[in-house]
């Protein structure tokens, strides 16, 4: 039986992924700091938090993580852990930084000492490109990052890319643009505003506070993309690949979509200076045609779709 192991198995993406594998029929290891404060609730939802083992693990830690390959010694690892909000980035960006770059390293360095036939994948962001002078974004695109988090995820990529052309190891990056899900934190804007809009669709003194709302982003769907990260881990020649939906959408269309199939008048939205970033990427869209023609993906949703059913998993969930 082939052994993953999942870095970040608390998160959206962490339990996403690690339902595909299990259905897949691998045993499969996550991995958190710390198991007794962990939050294993998005585990739980999927009802799969019985089936995976869980390791604690610091990963900024070299002999922690040794010990770990050590006794696993796995046939891929999935690294999804980090500090992964833009926006702390920027009032924690120290303790951004060296997490999400030092993690990196003490797994590849793992890999390079221990388990040089684990297949590695690396969690990029399209954050990474900031400020962009063409569309859409594709592998090549000179990456330009505008807040800590991207910056971190710059590093941790050409980490990456150096030990896959120095070591030969089998080790990929996939660049993901935003994807959504019931499962993503609130802190997140889409989670946000649904959450928010149903808990509130009836409540006359609620109010939306939001940032610059006139920005456009590609999103896309996480039980979906965590299939790419999958697919990344079978090709026989390890290479990175962007995964995006390939059209960007505004935060105003998004919200304004949610409010009118809640029956939520428009004037409910509050602008607020206070949430805007420090910088903003005004639009950004990916190509994705690498991972539809070798990675064979099937992406085919428009965001609109995705949304009708986060809305209805999140009346289900409050009822
Ligand atoms: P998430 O829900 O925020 O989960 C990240 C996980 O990382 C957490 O469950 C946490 O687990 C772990 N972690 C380890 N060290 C951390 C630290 N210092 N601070 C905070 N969390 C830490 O993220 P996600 O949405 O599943 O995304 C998975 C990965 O893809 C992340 O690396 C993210 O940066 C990247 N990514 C996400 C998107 C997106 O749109 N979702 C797009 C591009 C890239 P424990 O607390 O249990 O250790």
């Amino acid at each position: 039986m082939s052994i993953a192991i999942i870095t970040g198995i608390t998160g959206q993406d962490g339990a996403y992924l690690a339902k595909l594998l299990l259905q897949k029929g691998y045993r499969v290891v996550g991995v958190t700091r710390n198991n007794h404060s962990s939050n294993k609730s998005k585990l739980e939802y999927l009802k799969i938090s019985s089936d995976i083992e869980i390791y604690e693990c610091d990963l900024s830690d070299l002999s922690s993580v040794l010990n770990m390959f050590n006794l696993y010694k796995p046939n891929e690892i999935y690294n999804l852990a980090a500090q992964s909000s833009v926006g702390l980035s920027f009032t924690q960006p120290i303790g951004t930084l060296q997490y999400n770059i030092v993690s990196v390293l003490n797994l590849l360095e793992s890999i390079r000492i221990v388990s040089p036939n684990t297949r590695f994948y690396q969690a990029s962001s399209s954050e990474m490109y900031g400020m962009v002078k063409e569309l859409p974004v594709n592998i090549s695109t000179p990456m330009h990052p505008l807040s800590p988090y991207a910056i971190s995820k710059c590093t941790a990529y050409w980490i990456v890319v150096n030990y896959r052309e120095s070591y030969g190891l089998h080790a990929s990056n996939g660049v993901l643009f935003n994807h959504e899900s019931f499962l993503r934190t609130n802190t997140f804007f889409v989670k946000k505003v649904i959450s928010n809009a149903v808990l509130n669709r009836h409540n006359i003194n609620w109010q939306l506070e939001v940032g610059n709302i006139d920005v456009k982003r590609d999103f896309g769907y996480s039980p979906k993309y965590v299939e790419a990260m999958w697919l990344i881990l079978q090709q026989d020649n390890p290479r990175d690949f962007i995964i995006c939906s390939g059209v960007s959408i505004s935060l105003r269309d998004i919200i304004e979509y949610i409010f009118k199939k809640l029956s939520i008048p428009l004037d409910k939205i509050k602008i607020s200076k206070d949430l805007y970033r420090p910088n903003e990427i005004n639009d950004i869209y990916g190509d994705n045609s690498d991972a539809k023609n070798i990675l064979k993906w099937d992406y085919d949703i428009s965001f609109y779709q995705i949304l009708d059913n986060l809305i209805k998993e999140e009346i289900d969930f409050n009822n």
